[in-house]
């Protein structure tokens, strides 16, 4: 049986009609650009996020980069992050004019560990990315007061994160709620995924949020009026319509998310071998991916792949050891806990639409594999 990683052709039968009334709308319209669409979709997320603003833009790795943009880094400033995550993380953060500092990772969840980033630290330190990967959160509770005693901005990639609560002080909180800056992505892959690139702002700080308006429109608040010098990250009017039709969905596509995750569980616990990913009993976790580890990675990569079983390892190479960040000195034993991650773990089909019949399949081959 043949089990994709993601089937966005079964999510779209299910939606179509909406979906393309949605965009054809926009097409009669003919208004592509900051249409009512894109300010809808941000009351929205904004809600979704417990958040005062909401801020679309081109995405999710711009919706990093204006906010670390906005930190205004001089050279030698230092961004503090996790290397166990996707490229734009610290790409932004290079590309804002800083200097990414990678930290190491909690064994358990995989999220930035708060004492390798207390440890971290310097004069030199401006701000954290912490990344809430894979869908669970990082525990915002370290983190927030942390970067206030330091005068740090915290910047929460909430890119695999969307809806994601963590029990802060006993009350649920959102993902990009308590940081200074949330960031989604409506990367298509992603739990709410457009057709086409798009990204979201999430804050608490009105002067902020005016501030990020800008950045995203050449830097000025009234048009041919440049305050700043800033970018064309605009979020499209039709991915807008595309991810306002998606929206009301959201909340059903986690929870079916769960249930295939928990499905997962049950079959790979106590294991000898198929470590389950770990779920903090804080987060309620939207599983983005569904990550497990295991011995002898590569071989049932290709077991699974010669079984038509659909998988893929976020992420092989940390970024502390990518050839464009050679020039900042790490080396492989620098942060073990990353470099084991890295070598283990293999990510498996856990969206909504997987049927049971199919997910046994999967069950089945990996089982197979270590028997
Ligand atoms: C997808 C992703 C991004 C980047 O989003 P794009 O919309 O593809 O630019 C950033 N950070 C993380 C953790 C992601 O998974």
């Amino acid at each position: 049986m043949n089990v994709p990683l993601l089937d966005l052709v079964a999510q779209y039968h299910g939606i179509k009609d909406d979906v393309v009334r949605a965009m054809m709308t926009v097409v009669d319209r003919q208004g592509f650009i900051m249409g009512p669409e894109v300010a809808q979709l941000e009351t929205e997320v904004a809600k979704l996020s417990g958040a005062r603003h909401a801020i679309g833009c081109a995405s999710g790795t711009d919706a990093l980069l204006l906010p670390l943009r906005a930190l205004d880094l001089k050279p030698g400033d230092e961004v503090i992050t996790t290397a166990f995550t996707f490229f734009a993380t610290a790409g932004a953060i290079h590309n804002a004019g800083g200097t990414p500092v990678f930290v190491d990772v909690d064994p358990a969840s995989m999220n930035i560990s708060p004492r390798a980033i207390q440890d971290a630290i310097t004069p030199r330190t401006r701000g954290i990315v912490a990344v809430h990967l894979f869908g669970q959160m990082a525990p915002m509770e370290e983190m927030v007061p942390l970067a206030r005693r330091h005068g740090l901005a915290l910047i929460e990639d909430a890119a695999q994160a969307i809806g994601a609560r963590r029990k802060v002080d006993g009350t649920w909180r959102r993902a990009g709620e308590l940081g200074t800056v949330g960031t989604f992505s409506f990367f298509p892959s992603k739990n709410l995924g457009g057709y086409g690139d798009g990204g979201m702002m999430v804050t608490q700080d009105d002067r902020l949020a005016e501030r990020l308006r800008r950045l995203r429109l050449h830097g000025g608040a009234q048009q041919y009026h440049h305050d700043e010098v800033g970018f064309n990250s605009r979020l499209d009017t039709l991915q807008a319509a595309v991810l306002l039709a998606k929206l009301p969905h959201l909340e059903r596509w986690s929870r079916a998310r769960g249930e295939r995750a928990a499905s997962y569980t049950e079959a790979f616990t106590g294991h000898p071998e198929v470590c389950p990913p770990a779920i903090d009993p804080a987060n309620e976790h939207i599983f983005h991916q569904y990550t497990i580890r295991v011995p002898r990675r590569d071989e049932l990569q290709a077991h699974l792949k010669a079984n038509g079983i659909g998988n893929a390892i976020y992420y092989p190479l940390a970024l502390h050891l990518q050839p464009c960040f050679a020039h900042l000195g790490y080396r492989r034993g620098r942060l073990p806990v990353t470099e084991a991650a890295m070598d283990s773990v293999i990510s498996l089909p856990i969206y909504p639409e997987l049927t049971g019949e199919q997910q046994g399949a999967v069950i089945r081959v990996i089982l197979d594999f270590y028997a």
